[in-house]
């Protein structure tokens, strides 16, 4: 008989998209008449078109496929030169930032890099996350068997919950003992909000002392406004030896279903090998990757270079401007009902507290059954996001304002 990877047994406390699904097929059922006015504000897809410089690339490379000489067959697994270095003029080195194109892997996620990485690391290895939290991060560790059980809160045995809550500024205080892998979101996704130079600078000093890694997700980087918010880990003096950056071009170039990210490990950075010496991670996941990745379509890698073009910068940062135009529509809305409300400014995600005694759930239900807009409840994030609910700002302008109007109406 084949045994299972028992660990995913562990995974039943994983509901949370299936319970909203359920509730809100419950809902439809009982009121077919209010179903056709339900506004999905709760999962964080993008919404408008893949620009107009994308998919003229992509036409383009694909022509290019149809003849002998443009044909490309597999490619390199960690990226075509063209768009690695894209990346690092772009992204890294115009904004005084030193990463090389060689230390940038393309690939097809975030999502799936962020969960990958845990092959290059041992077992044994303390992990925290932030609580709430991307559901993912947890989800692949319990996956690997780096947890125990799950509790009654939710929360797994053996992974370090760091709390994020109002006083903090939903970023967590620095652990007063070493763990050796740690999991940061910022522009952060559920909460909207954002890490500042300080609290960036005092996790990499931590993570140096104690020889962590920190596993830096600037997914949301794009959206961030404020002057002096960092867009990336390295900003940071130290960083290139402590952190590993995964970024993604789903968000901000509307790529959710084109796929293509990268993440960056900087050659500097070591990890121990069992017999306590020095071993770069980067030898690892380039390892890695051309073992078990054969790489992203050159189609959609020509798509993403185009991004970086001056028409694709400028469609990009009207993707942008559109979606946080939803995000201040949406904190006004519920600020204005006497809510408090938090991120939103950099991040394309409003967390709003809770009226007093309502639980995340509770807000669930009077939001759909009251004005049938979804959202999604702080809890399934985590134990210390109850009491709060996400709404998201990824949705065309005509809806967030009927959104605004029904948020307005339940006052
Ligand atoms: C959307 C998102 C990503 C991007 O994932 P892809 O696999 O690149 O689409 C990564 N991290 C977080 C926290 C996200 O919300």
């Amino acid at each position: 008989m084949a045994k299972i990877n028992s660990n995913y047994l562990k995974l039943a406390a994983g509901y949370l998209f299936p319970e909203i699904a359920r509730r809100v097929n419950a809902f439809t059922s009982e009121n077919p008449d209010a179903a056709a006015k339900l506004i999905r504000c709760g999962i964080g897809d993008v919404t408008e078109p893949l620009p107009e410089s994308v998919r003229g690339a992509m036409h383009a490379a694909i022509d290019e496929m149809g003849t002998p000489e443009g044909f490309h067959g597999y490619g390199p697994e960690q990226g075509y030169g063209f768009l690695r270095e894209a990346i690092a003029k772009n992204i890294y080195n115009d904004r005084g930032i030193n990463i090389s194109d060689d230390e940038i892997f393309v690939s097809d996620g975030s999502k799936c890099d962020s969960a990958n990485i845990l092959d290059i690391f041992g077992e044994g290895n303390t992990i925290a996350v932030t609580d709430p939290v991307y559901p993912v991060y947890v989800d692949t560790n319990v996956m690997v068997g780096n947890t125990g059980d799950a509790g009654n809160n939710g929360g797994y045995e053996g992974l370090v919950y760091l709390e994020c809550n109002a006083t903090n500024g939903f970023v967590p205080a620095i652990p007063s003992f070493p763990v050796d892998i740690i999991y940061l979101c910022y522009p952060n996704n559920p909460t909207g909000t954002v890490a500042t130079r300080d609290e960036l600078t005092a996790w990499v000093t931590y993570a140096k002392k104690h020889g962590s890694v920190i596993l830096y997700d600037a997914a949301y980087s794009a959206f961030i406004q404020g002057e002096n918010i960092p867009k990336s880990i390295y900003e940071i003096e130290g960083a290139r030896e402590c952190a590993i950056e995964f970024r993604s071009f789903s968000k901000d170039g509307g790529f959710t279903g084109t796929r293509c990210a990268y993440t960056v490990v900087p050659k500097d950075l070591m990890g121990k090998t069992d017999d306590g010496k020095d071993q770069s991670l980067h030898s690892l996941w380039a390892r890695r990757q051309s073992t078990k990745f054969n790489g992203v379509s050159y189609v959609v890698q020509r798509g993403a270079e185009a991004l970086f073009s001056d028409q694709g910068k400028a469609e990009v940062s009207k993707l942008i401007s559109g979606y946080m135009e939803n995000a201040k529509l949406l904190t006004d809305a519920c600020t204005a009902l006497g809510l408090d409300v938090f991120g939103g400014k950099d991040a394309p995600y409003v967390w709003v507290r809770c009226p007093e005694g309502v639980s995340s759930w509770e807000m669930f239900d009077k939001m759909l059954n009251e004005a049938q807009v979804v959202i999604t409840p702080g809890s399934g994030f985590g134990a210390a996001g109850e009491g709060y609910f996400r709404i998201s700002a990824f949705n065309s302008k005509e809806k967030v304002e009927d959104v605004c109007k029904r948020i307005a109406a339940l006052a």
